[in-house]
C-alpha cells in the first residue's frame, strides 16, 4: 500500500553489467571489473565471482587467487557515466523525486504516484520494467516508509529482485540484521557498539538511551537509536541539475484534448519562466516532455539562435514542440525545460520589427484556441525582444 512510498534504486554489479551489453560472451561468467596489473583493485564483481569471495575493493591479484576462472575486464569509464544518465532519466519519468547516492543507485519518492498505481511495489516494478527493458541492465528495490529501511531492503532484494517492508513489520526486519548494516556505522563505531554487547541492531533498539550517549556522545549516540527504532524523517531530497531547469507535472487525472494540454503548457511556461528568473538564467534549449498513461514518454527539443525566458516565447516554442508529438493518448505527465543555460540579461540581437513579433506572442497567449491557422511562427525564429513581463 502506499505507507511505503520511498524506493531505493540499486543497480546490481552496475559495471559488469555494462561490460556484459557490450560483449554477451561474458554473461553467466566470473567476471570483475578493475586494473588488470599487478597493483589493480576490483571496482565491481558479478554475482558468480562473488561466489567465490570477489569483493570490490580487493586487490585484483587476491581476486584471482580466490576464483581462478576470474575474468577482470578494464573499467570503460565514459560508458558508464552516460549509462547512469540513463538509468536515471528513467527514475524521473517516474518522479522529479529522485536523490542520488551514486552513478547506479538513488532514492525516489513515488508518493505523487499514488493515482496511477495501487502499490507503491508496482511502481518498483515498472521501474524495474523500464530499467531491463530499456537498458538491459538488473536492479534491485527496496520499498519501505523511510529512507534507511528502504536501503536495507534492497540489500535484502540482491541480486535481481525487490522487497518491500510494510510498515508494520519493518522493526521485525530491522531488528535481525547485523548492527552493522545501519548506515552511517564505520569500524570505529562498530567497535563502540560491540563494547556494549550489540550486535544485532535489535540489541541496539533495546539499550538504555544513557549508555548509548555515553559511549556514542549525543549527536551520533541519539541518530543511531532513533534508527534501531525505526525512527528515519529525512526526506528524499531531489538533486539539483545545474544543467538544466525544467517543470514537471503529473496530473491527477490525465489531460485529454490539445487545448486542455495547451492550456496546462500556459501554466509551464509561466513557472518555467519564475524559475530561470529567479536563477538569474535564459535557455538555448527548450525541451517538451510528454508521458501517457501507457507510460511510454516523447519528448521534443529545439534550440534556438538565441536564448529564451520569458513565458511568452517558452509558450510558443512549447507550442511549436507539441505540434511534432501525436497526442493520440492522455496525458499523464507533462514536463517544460530548459538547457544550454547562459546568464539571463546578456546583450541580445535586436531583431528588425521585433515588436509587430511581439503583437502575434501577445495574441497567441491571450487565446490559445486562436493558434490554429494563425500563426506560422516557427520556433528557432522566435527573436526575443525587450518584453514588457520580464
Ligand atoms: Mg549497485
Amino acid at each position: 500500500m502506499w505507507a511505503e512510498p520511498i524506493l531505493h534504486v540499486d543497480l546490481d554489479a552496475f559495471f559488469v553489467e555494462a561490460e556484459r551489453l557490450q560483449d554477451p560472451g561474458l554473461v553467466g561468467k566470473p567476471v570483475a571489473v578493475g586494473g588488470t596489473s599487478n597493483r589493480g583493485v576490483i571496482a565491481s564483481a558479478s554475482y558468480e565471482a562473488r561466489a567465490h569471495g570477489v569483493r570490490s575493493a580487493q586487490p585484483t591479484a587476491t581476486a584471482l587467487r580466490l576464483c581462478r576462472d576470474l575474468i577482470v575486464v578494464p573499467p570503460s569509464h565514459g560508458r558508464y557515466g552516460e549509462l547512469s544518465a540513463r538509468v536515471f532519466e528513467v527514475f524521473r519519468e517516474f518522479t522529479p523525486s529522485v536523490e542520488g547516492l551514486s552513478v547506479d543507485e538513488a532514492f525516489l519518492d513515488v508518493s505523487g504516484l499514488r493515482r496511477h498505481f495501487s502499490t507503491s511495489t508496482e511502481v518498483a516494478l515498472a521501474v524495474r520494467g523500464q530499467i531491463r527493458s530499456r537498458l538491459g541492465l538488473p536492479a534491485s528495490v527496496g520499498i519501505a516508509s523511510s529512507k534507511f529501511i528502504a536501503k536495507l531492503a534492497s540489500e535484502a532484494a540482491k541480486p535481481d529482485g525487490y522487497r518491500h517492508i510494510p510498515k508494520d513489520t519493518e522493526l521485525e526486519f530491522l531488528h535481525a540484521l547485523s548492527v552493522e548494516a545501519l548506515w552511517g556505522v564505520g569500524p570505529a563505531t562498530l567497535a563502540g557498539l560491540q563494547r556494549l554487547g550489540v550486535e544485532t541492531i535489535g540489541d541496539l533498539a533495546e539499550l538504555p538511551e544513557a549508555a548509548v550517549v555515553g559511549s556514542m556522545g549525543p549527536t551520533q549516540g541519539r541518530h543511531l537509536l532513533d534508527l534501531a527504532r525505526g525512527i528515519d524523517h529525512r526526506a528524499v531530497t531531489p538533486d539539483i541539475d545545474a544543467k538544466s531547469i525544467s517543470v514537471e507535472e503529473t496530473y491527477d487525472s490525465d489531460l485529454e484534448g490539445i487545448e486542455v494540454i495547451e492550456t496546462a503548457l500556459l501554466a509551464h511556461a509561466q513557472r518555467l519562466a519564475d524559475r530561470l528568473h529567479r536563477s538569474g538564467l535564459a535557455a538555448r534549449t527548450v525541451t517538451l516532455k510528454l508521458r501517457f498513461g501507457d507510460f511510454t514518454t516523447v519528448t521534443r527539443s529545439v534550440t534556438s539562435g538565441t536564448v529564451v525566458d520569458g513565458p511568452r516565447d517558452l509558450y510558443l516554442i512549447a507550442i511549436g514542440l507539441l505540434e511534432q508529438v501525436e497526442v493520440d493518448r492522455p496525458v499523464r505527465l507533462l514536463g517544460l525545460g530548459g538547457s544550454g543555460l547562459e546568464p539571463a540579461g546578456e546583450p541580445r540581437q535586436m531583431p528588425i520589427g521585433a515588436e509587430g513579433n511581439w503583437a502575434r506572442v501577445d495574441e497567441a497567449v491571450a487565446g490559445v484556441r486562436d493558434r490554429f491557422g494563425e500563426h506560422s511562427v516557427e520556433p528557432a525564429r522566435l527573436i526575443r525582444g525587450p518584453a514588457p513581463d520580464d
